[in-house]
């Protein structure tokens, strides 16, 4: 027999675990999730935002840190079904002034931080589980100047997941979503940054790239939360390996 629709979308009986999820993006996807009737165990350094959510586990964890991510599994008594690899940084700075410890950090939260965290996973994941990855559109379209070692963390993060998701078919599916201009806590202080310190470029460039956008807006955090629990529940039972844009169209205007 079919199953019924909401039946697939459900993620009644399954535990996740979510991270950068203080805020923007990673909120939206915790919120999404409990409603779908999942278990969630939020990640961040802070819990933030997250106090308002009803029935959230937070747990406190610098991403940065691959003792503590490691510690962080090991310590886990139950298993865990769903992983989404949220938390991101990005922070401007043209190439030629990338020294060592900003390009470490750069690395260590947007691509380390994922291998770690889907090695640990892998290790526990039962069969029918997923990893959700979140990329960048400036993987493919480098838009904003000042962003090499984001841009190129972030497409680590895609064939990162492509390589896991053809070696742990079937017991698990990664996928991988690709959003861009999400009006997010982390993406309006930028603006409010370039703005204040005059920093006129940066302005442009921004104002250029709402331009480009098809959809004439930017996207909210709900709008991507809502692509990830497509991609972790059962409705994508056959989508494996999938680079998934949220981003309005971005990339194909
Ligand atoms: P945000 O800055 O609003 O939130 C990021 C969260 O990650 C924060 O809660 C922060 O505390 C957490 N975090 C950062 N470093 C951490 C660490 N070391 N340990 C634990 N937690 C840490 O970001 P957002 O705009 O919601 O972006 C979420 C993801 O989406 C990121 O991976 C980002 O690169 C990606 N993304 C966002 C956009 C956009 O337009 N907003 C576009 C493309 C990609």
């Amino acid at each position: 027999m079919k199953p019924k629709l909401s039946d697939l979308v459900l993620l009644e009986g399954k535990r996740a675990v979510v991270t950068g999820a203080a805020r923007g993006i990673g909120r939206a996807v915790v919120a999404r999730f409990l409603e779908a009737g999942a278990e969630v165990l939020a990640l961040d350094r802070e819990p933030g935002a997250l106090e308002a959510l009803e029935g959230v586990a937070f747990h406190r964890l610098d991403l940065a840190d691959r003792e503590a991510i490691q510690r962080f599994w090991s310590g886990l008594e139950v298993p865990v079904h769903l992983l989404v690899n949220n938390a991101g940084v990005y922070a401007f700075r043209s190439t030629l002034a990338v020294d060592e410890d900003y390009y470490r950090r750069m690395m260590a939260v947007n691509l380390d931080a994922v291998f770690w965290m889907s090695q640990g996973f892998l290790r526990q994941a039962p069969r029918g589980s997923a990893i959700v990855n979140v990329s960048s559109i400036e993987a493919f379209l480098p838009f904003a100047p000042g962003l090499a070692v984001y841009d190129a963390a972030k497409l680590g993060v895609v064939a990162l997941t492509r390589a896991i998701a053809r070696e742990y078919a079937p017991r698990v599916r990664a996928n991988v979503v690709v959003p861009g201009g999400v009006r997010t806590e982390g993406v309006r202080e930028e603006v409010r940054r370039a703005i204040w310190g005059l920093d006129l470029k940066k302005v442009r460039i921004a104002a250029s790239f709402q331009a480009r956008l098809p959809m004439g807006r930017f996207g909210r955090p709900d709008e991507v939360a809502r692509a990830v629990l497509f991609l972790a529940s059962d409705l994508a039972s056959y989508v494996n390996g999938a680079v998934l844009p949220v981003d309005g169209g971005f990339l194909s205007a």
